[in-house]
């Protein structure tokens, strides 16, 4: 008896050398230095249930710890997908800190095939942060990640593409704000070590959700609210999986990682990002079906034609113009159009 505790002791304590860190607790599961654990969350409101399938990479030193989610749009494929390479391409043996992956935040979504919405409640999650432990499905989801996910996190990320019907420019995304210029500038250059050749600013100085009293609504503002440097990739569209777009997910955040020196091996990009600091949304006055021959990443001018809308039978109600000079970033892919939606997504690209 006395022997095996012995062992077992010398066992931990060699671990414990070998890897110079603790375990890490996830739900009151322990992941050993040095390994990854795979978890399902249940949720259920009533009738409805639903999980939430997270990966937490524990590295074999000690490091930050890196909150990752895809799927928040379960329609977003690529993300997902790449969090699945993700699996394999990180190695908590040569890890430092600890990863917790989120693989598929509205799983609901992903396998109802819906875009935007978790057809549990029909809710946005990425409209319902920080979430509401007591309240519906996709709240108490918000709620999960915003406690459990977010609330240990140092830095954050949150991987989303064109959801089905959006025609999207890949890019990355950070948070910035002229009263936290700390952690502004630490998420820019997260997002300029990503590789992508263009990056948005979420200018964040006057938006109502950075105030204490209004609710982060989505999903990286509440991190950036918290006070973590933040950022989105933007990668996929039309709701497909395509190959060279997946890869270029999983390789960003590999590159993230290198970076944040938490796992060696990705070069940095060896180019420079072109920065986007204003986005101008252009909506519909109409419903109807929706025509363009200008695809995401189309450089326009102001007054370009970029599409039009006719009714059902064919009559033009409205030919749309550029209103802003710029590149589009997403753009309406698919027909159906509908009034007070957003039909374009145009990026000032100079000043
Ligand atoms: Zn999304």
């Amino acid at each position: 008896m006395r022997k095996t505790f012995v062992v077992l002791f010398i066992m931990h304590l060699s671990a414990y050398c070998l890897y110079g860190q603790a375990d890490f607790y996830f739900q009151q599961r322990k992941v050993r230095p040095g390994s990854k654990e795979h978890f399902t969350i249940y949720f259920t409101n009533g009738q409805d249930s639903t999980f939430l399938p997270i990966t937490v990479f524990r590295g074999a030193t000690d490091g930050p710890v890196l909150g990752i989610t895809a799927g928040v749009h379960g329609y977003e494929y690529p993300p997902i997908i790449a969090g699945q390479r993700l699996i394999q391409a990180i190695k908590p043996q040569k890890l430092k800190g600890t990863i917790i992956l989120v693989q598929v935040a509205n799983a609901a979504g992903f396998s109802g095939r819906i875009p935007y919405l978790n057809p549990l409640d029909n809710k946005n999650l990425n409209r319902s942060f920080p979430g509401n432990k007591q309240g519906s499905i996709t709240e108490k989801i918000a709620a999960f990640i915003t406690n459990e996910v977010i609330g240990r996190a140092d830095f954050f990320l949150d991987m989303h593409g064109g959801d089905a019907p959006e025609d999207l420019m890949s890019y990355a995304a950070y948070y910035d704000h002229q009263q936290k210029p700390a952690i502004s500038e630490q998420g820019k250059k997260m997002a300029i070590a990503l590789g992508f050749e263009h990056i948005v600013v979420f200018n964040t100085t006057s938006k109502k959700y950075m105030k204490a009293s209004h609710p982060s609504l989505y999903c990286s503002a509440e991190a950036f609210k918290k006070g973590i440097p933040s950022i989105d990739i933007e990668c996929g569209k039309l709701g497909a999986a395509n190959e060279l777009l997946i890869q270029k997910i999983v390789k960003s955040v590999l590159r993230l990682l290198n970076h944040l020196e938490m796992q060696k091996g990705e070069k940095p990009p060896n180019k420079n990002a072109l920065i986007i600091k204003k986005r101008f949304y252009q909506s519909s006055e109409f419903a109807g079906i929706f025509y363009t021959d200008k695809p995401a990443g189309t450089y326009v001018h102001k007054g370009m034609e970029i599409g039009y809308i006719t009714d059902f039978f064919g009559k033009r109600l409205k030919t749309v113009y550029a209103q802003q000079a710029g590149i589009i970033l997403v753009i309406l892919g698919t027909p159906p159009v509908n009034k007070g939606e957003t039909i374009v997504v145009i990026g000032k690209v100079n000043e």
